[in-house]
């Protein structure tokens, strides 16, 4: 292919709301295989909002604003208001959901004395002078504080459901149960259609738990054996390269911080053009319409575009 061929290929694929960052972009996302989607912001909408706030039946609050046996609605009120005021030093799309569903419920937010985070785990905020504690399993077993069984069938019922589940904590104990969930993007069920259809094997990547991947995953027909869940955000690089090992030429797509090493290692990096500018940044081919059907729209102009200036 001449480089003005490409050229000219480029700028018709932008009038269709698919930018190639230059001609070898073009060519090489002709020979892709396999595609990884990143789950939330890419599959999903990303705009999470709480589902569930779940207190064990033995959980009340306690009068000096601990949680113990009592009235369970104002205990429900008390964790949702913890894990509120916690995640206010958090950017995460969870964070601000529990923030926003507090504030719809009247619920006034405590002040932090000290706040920590840990990327793809969770949070630690001191209020009132005791340690709250927001986010997964995960996260839960690295502070080293005990799953009681009712909480973990409870997580296991929200992510069958297909919701995101943080847990709540105070100190040494957990008292709560968050879930968020979050929209499926219209046309994401029809584009991984089109993808297997053109014969490309279709991955989910993400940090959420397994159990709430897979009820996505199977929402949109990714085969259970290819979600990658769990992944913590500079994980995601290795398991491109594991796939590349594997000998399968990949397209990352993603809009997040997280996923932009992952866009640069693969062979194919797409950004969804809603996106974080470091996505975008780190990737081969952006999509304007940020939604998976443009994902197809660049198969296809990549092919047809090739097809015509070999
Ligand atoms: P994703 O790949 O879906 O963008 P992340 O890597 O950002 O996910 O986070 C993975 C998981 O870590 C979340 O599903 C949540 O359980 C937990 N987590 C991360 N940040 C927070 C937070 N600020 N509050 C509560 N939980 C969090
Ligand atoms: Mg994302």
């Amino acid at each position: 292919a001449t480089p003005t061929a490409l050229m000219a290929g480029t700028g018709k694929a932008a009038e269709n709301g698919v930018l190639f960052r230059d001609g070898e972009a073009i060519q090489t996302m002709k020979d892709i295989d396999t595609v990884v989607l990143d789950k939330t912001g890419t599959i999903t909408e990303g705009n999470h909002s709480v589902t569930d706030v779940v207190v064990g039946d033995d959980t009340g609050v306690r009068a000096d604003g601990g949680l113990l046996k009592g009235d369970q609605r104002e205990a429900e009120r008390e964790v949702l208001r913890l894990a509120a005021s916690a995640e206010r030093g958090s950017e995460h799309p969870i964070g601000q959901a529990i923030i926003d569903y507090a504030e719809t419920q009247g619920i006034e937010l405590a002040e932090l004395s000290d706040f920590d985070s840990v990327p793809g785990k969770g949070i630690e905020a001191v209020i009132d002078g005791r340690t709250v504690y927001v986010g997964n399993v995960k996260f839960f077993e690295e502070v080293g504080i005990e799953l009681p069984q009712f909480y973990e069938s409870k997580l296991n019922e929200l992510e069958e459901e297909g919701k995101t589940t943080v847990l709540v904590g105070i100190e040494d104990e957990i008292v709560g149960v968050v879930s968020t969930a979050d929209t499926i993007k219209d046309d994401s069920y029809e584009a991984i259609e089109a993808l297997h259809d053109r014969g490309i094997e279709t991955w989910m990547i993400t940090g959420d738990n397994e159990r709430t991947a897979r009820a996505i995953a199977d929402t949109v027909n990714i085969d259970p054996a290819r979600v990658m869940a769990g992944v913590l955000p500079q994980d995601k690089i290795d398991k491109v390269r594991q796939l590349q090992d594997e000998g399968k030429e990949v397209a990352m797509i993603g809009d997040g911080i997280n996923d932009a090493p992952a866009l640069k290692q693969a062979n194919v990096g797409v950004a969804i053009g809603t996106g974080t500018d470091i996505a975008i940044q780190s990737s081969d081919v952006s999509l304007v319409r940020g939604s998976l059907g443009a994902l197809v729209d660049a198969f296809t102009l990549s092919e047809r575009i090739f097809s015509k200036i070999k």
